[in-house]
């Protein structure tokens, strides 16, 4: 069990009031709120170390380059990792996406006619980088359709995969329906079908609210935002297969990723360097360091289980709700829930807890394909964190009764 009210007094924001009502802070998806760790970090980092890395012969250029290079060693180890080489900082999960799909482009493993396979319920971040990619290169962009239940149709992604299938690329959990896709399945079943098909798993609503193990996972690349995980915006993760970042070619090019430069020819630097080309963000990999070490000392067991609690009750009580339409099933759900509800504008319903203090994200969650396969312009779509409590869980309820009553 947690203890939430010792976890919530780490979140300076949680105290904070919204319209005259305590706030009630159902967006984590969206973006998580800091704690005080992970603030002190930041502020530690400029007040005692700040300094560029990796250049100066410098005390402070050490020390940071020393703390740099072990926020990178504890997101090793958060993910299982074998190797903190093959960790490589990004701005977020959107780049870490894009860039995987910028070296594999580069590298000229995908051709005409190669397929990409994503799922229907991807965010926008991992279908049009790989649309672009197919642009680039010729190759098909392959969308698993979703089964009734809105699950991954793994019969249709049997038949999907080819000898031409290049990549696989699916969110762990989708961020508009919650639901959790079998990741490990679907990569084991891309490698039998060919040891070069490549799989990316999208983490960006995984990382944080469940363990994640890459090696277990079985996948080739593990995308993440910093952000989601109660770290600063500004920097996130793409952790891949270090044989295969190895052999994969650089796409920035400039200062640290070098070896030597010439006019005429530049040779590249080691992993992970040779993918960090300029000032990265220093701060931002020790502040997530921070928040990842902060997780651990809460316990990702302990997490996953009230994040789950909350998730039921939250479950429960929406669908006890007359006309309450519950995008998918409660079985393999994050701590996520997303709804529609007839008659009921979803940016309607997100205004009126807006005025209750609740924070609950509506629209179309960068997933425009998917509502237009669900028929719907968006949804409603409550959240969940650490810090969040079951007496929030309770208002949340009675406030969607009300908001709902004064809407219909
Ligand atoms: N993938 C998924 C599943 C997401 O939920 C998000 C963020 N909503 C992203 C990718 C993109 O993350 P970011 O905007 O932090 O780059």
């Amino acid at each position: 069990m947690l203890n939430i009210d010792a976890i919530r007094s780490r979140f300076p924001i949680l105290r904070s009031t919204v319209h005259g009502k305590p706030l009630i802070y159902l967006d984590n998806a969206a973006t998580t709120q800091k704690p005080v760790e992970v603030l002190e970090a930041s502020r530690q980092y400029y007040e005692t170390v700040n300094s560029n890395i990796h250049r100066g012969a410098h005390y402070l250029s050490q020390l940071a380059t020393e703390a740099h290079e072990e926020a990178r060693k504890t997101v090793a180890e958060f993910l299982h990792a074998p190797d903190a080489d093959s960790v490589l900082f990004t701005s977020g999960c959107t780049m870490s996406i894009n860039m995987a799909a910028e070296i594999l482009g580069l590298s000229g493993r995908i051709r005409q006619g190669d397929e990409i396979v994503i799922s229907t319920d991807s965010h926008h971040a991992n279908i049009v980088p790989w649309q672009m990619l197919c642009q680039r290169t010729g190759a098909v962009l392959r969308v698993v359709p979703l089964t009734e239940g809105l699950r991954f149709d793994m019969e249709a992604y049997a038949r999907m995969l080819s000898p031409r299938t290049r990549i696989v690329s699916v969110p762990y959990i989708s961020n508009a329906l919650g639901l959790v896709l079998p990741v490990r399945e679907i990569a084991r079943m891309a490698h039998e079908q060919h040891a070069d098909t490549l799989v990316l798993i999208d983490g960006a609503q995984s990382t944080g609210h469940m363990e994640v193990d890459v090696v277990e996972l079985g996948c080739d690349f593990y995308a993440f935002s910093g952000h989601k995980v109660y770290a600063p915006t500004g920097i996130g993760v793409l952790w891949g297969r270090e044989d295969l970042l190895r052999e994969l070619p650089p796409w920035l090019g400039g200062g640290e990723m070098i070896r030597e430069v010439t006019f005429e020819k530049t040779t590249y630097n080691d992993l992970p360097f040779k993918y960090e080309a300029g000032t990265p963000n220093i701060e931002g990999a020790i502040a997530l360091a921070a928040a990842l070490r902060f997780v651990r000392s809460v316990g990702m067991d302990g997490i996953e289980s009230h994040e789950a609690g909350l998730t039921r009750r939250l479950l429960e009580g929406l669908r006890s709700m007359d006309g309450m339409r519950v995008l998918g099933g409660d079985e393999d759900r994050g701590s996520l829930v997303s709804v529609v509800v007839p008659g009921v504008h979803h940016y309607d319903l997100g205004t009126l807890l807006d005025q209750m203090g609740i924070a609950v994200r509506t629209g179309h969650h960068c997933g425009q394909p998917l509502m237009q396969a669900l028929g719907i312009t968006g949804t409603t779509r409550f959240s969940f964190a650490m810090y969040n409590s079951v007496q929030e869980v309770e208002k949340t309820l009675g406030a969607v009764e009300r908001a709902l009553n004064m809407l219909r």
